[in-house]
Order: C-alpha cells, then sequence, then structure tokens
C-alpha cells in the first residue's frame, strides 16, 4: 500500500500539517491559513476572514478523504478532541483565549482532521489526548487577551464560552444589553483577542476588497437579509452554514447599525422591523430604534 505519509503530504502541500496517532488510527491534523481584514471604515460590518478558510478546509477534507478512500486506505470519524490532537501531533500550542497556535500561521488559521485506521505517526495513548492540555507557557504571563476581552470570558482557568461575542452571534439572542452592545460593529466574528495576541505579530491584516465593501456595507447587507434567503447567497461562502439564516442575520445587521457612530442614518430599517415575525429581529430594531431616540 502507498506510503500514508508520503500521499498525505502531496495532497497537502499547501496546509500545516502534523500526524498523531492513537489506538490504531492516525489523526492528520492540518491547518489552512487566512488574511484577517482590517477592523472596519464607519459604513460596515466586520466579518471574520476565518469562515472563508474554515469553509476551504471543510471541502478540502471532504476531497481529501475521497482520495485517501480511492487509494485503500480506511478513513474513520474522529471523536476526539480536534485541539488536544492539534497539540499532540505538534501542530500548534494551546493558548490562553483556548485558540491553538501554529508557529508558521498564529493563530489565524482554520483546522480540520483527517482519521485512517493504521499506525503512521508517533503513538499516544488516547487518555493522553482526552487530558486537557496545558496552555503555552508564554500565557502564563502574558494574559493580553484576557485583559482586552470585551465580556470578559478569558481567564488563565477557564473560559466562560456562552459569554463569547461569537455564541452571541451563534444565537442571535440581543436581549442582554451589555452582549449587544460589546459586539460593536462585529456581524460575525469577533477578533479581538487575537489581534493583540503575541502569537499573531509576524501577521499583517488587509484592507476589504472593492467585493467586500460591497458585501459588508450596512445599507447593503440589511437589504439583501432581510430580502430572505435568496438575497443571503452572494455570503454562501463567507459565512458557511449560516448564510440561509435571514432573521437572524437580519438581527445581527440591525445590532451593528445600532452600535455604530450614526444610528440615526439606520431608523428606517428599525422603523420596517419592529413588527418582524421573529423575536431577534424586532429586539435588534427595538435597540436601534432606542439608540436613535437617544442620539
Ligand atoms: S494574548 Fe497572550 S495570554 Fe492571550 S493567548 Fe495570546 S499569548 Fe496567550
Ligand atoms: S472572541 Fe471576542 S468575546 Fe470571545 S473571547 Fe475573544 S475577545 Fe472575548
Amino acid at each position: 500500500m502507498t506510503d500514508y505519509i508520503e500521499f498525505i503530504s502531496k495532497l497537502l502541500s499547501e496546509a500545516e500539517w502534523a500526524s498523531v496517532s492513537a489506538d490504531g488510527i492516525t489523526y492528520t491534523v492540518f491547518a489552512l491559513p487566512y488574511t484577517q481584514l482590517d477592523f472596519p471604515p464607519e459604513g460596515y460590518a466586520f466579518v471574520d476572514s476565518y469562515y472563508v478558510a474554515s469553509n476551504r478546509a471543510y471541502f478540502l477534507r471532504k476531497e481529501l478523504v475521497k482520495k485517501l478512500t480511492d487509494e485503500g486506505f480506511e478513513t474513520v470519524e474522529c471523536n476526539l478532541p480536534y485541539k488536544s490532537l492539534a497539540y499532540h501531533s505538534g501542530l500548534g500550542v494551546p493558548l490562553r483565549s483556548t485558540l491553538i497556535a501554529n508557529k508558521k500561521f498564529g493563530t489565524r488559521m482554520a483546522l480540520e482532521i483527517i482519521a485512517v485506521r493504521g499506525v503512521y505517526a508517533k503513538e499516544v495513548t488516547v487518555d493522553d489526548i482526552l487530558k486537557k492540555p496545558e496552555m503555552a507557557a508564554f500565557c502564563r504571563t502574558c494574559g493580553i487577551c484576557e485583559s482586552v476581552c470585551p465580556r470578559g470570558c478569558i481567564s488563565a482557568e477557564s473560559f466562560e464560552r456562552n459569554k463569547c461575542i461569537r455564541s452571541v452571534q451563534e444565537s442571535a439572542d440581543l436581549t442582554d444589553k451589555d452582549a449587544a452592545k460589546a459586539m460593536g460593529t462585529q456581524l460575525w466574528g469577533c477578533d479581538i483577542c487575537q489581534r493583540c495576541c503575541p502569537f499573531n505579530s509576524h501577521l499583517e491584516s488587509r484592507e476589504m476588497t472593492e467585493e467586500e465593501k460591497t458585501l459588508f456595507n450596512l445599507d447593503n447587507l440589511y437589504n439583501a437579509f432581510s430580502s430572505g434567503k435568496k438575497g443571503c447567497e452572494p455570503y454562501r461562502d463567507i459565512l458557511g452554514g449560516n448564510y440561509l439564516r435571514p432573521a437572524k442575520l437580519t438581527a445581527l445587521t440591525l445590532n451593528v447599525m445600532a452600535n455604530s457612530t450614526d444610528p440615526e442614518k439606520y431608523r428606517k430599517y428599525a422603523e420596517e422591523s419592529l413588527n418582524h415575525n421573529d423575536i431577534r429581529v424586532r429586539t435588534a430594531a427595538q435597540r436601534l430604534t432606542d439608540k436613535t431616540t437617544e442620539n
């Protein structure tokens, strides 16, 4: 049979990757990098570039599984924690922010895993993988992410996932006013803890392209999402599986408008959304309305 490591190295030439074996299965963790966007100017929302890389990694994984199966390897489901596999394989180190950092990509990468039956890499026990790995030594004295997180979810001991802006965006439950405000103009994703992380200090961010400016302009976002699933289509590769959730995306857009420096400019969108049949949209519309009367 073809040598697994030789075969996989040809398929993953553009990625960073590493393998580890446990209980007769080899796990290959691979990472695709992305360049993050600068924080958006007035009138635009921030949409994290991670999701584009994550989408690409998902489809690359599917393609790899097919190629490995065609070559005679037995691929299996991976039920082990991927961050621990990333650590044990040597791909990266776990951080205080709960992310994994790789030397080359920092935390700016999307991870995926392929698992095949057979031992093709250094072996560790499943128990080792199930134990939470220690955070990187550097994180013990750094703590920058903890001090900048607007939701106070990071600490040396734990991570309060349900408070994280990403969780708030997932649910689009904007009834917690502090959470709704902390989202700022971040429509999808929150990059605050990664922007300041020393593990990313060698990486540049970039300006939006003209196409992204059109997509992430607040008026355009509202008009697209409030027109239903068809309007969401252009956001397929950017928002991954969430692109077909128009009510949720409309609520998040109204919330970003409420957090903008000129909520008054978007008053008409609040007015037409106050009687929406989805409570998340009504809550965000009310918040935007309140903001226009405050200013
Ligand atoms: S900001 Fe500092 S403490 Fe937080 S993850 Fe990065 S290196 Fe670790
Ligand atoms: S993603 Fe944002 S809210 Fe979540 S931990 Fe990082 S800084 Fe805090």
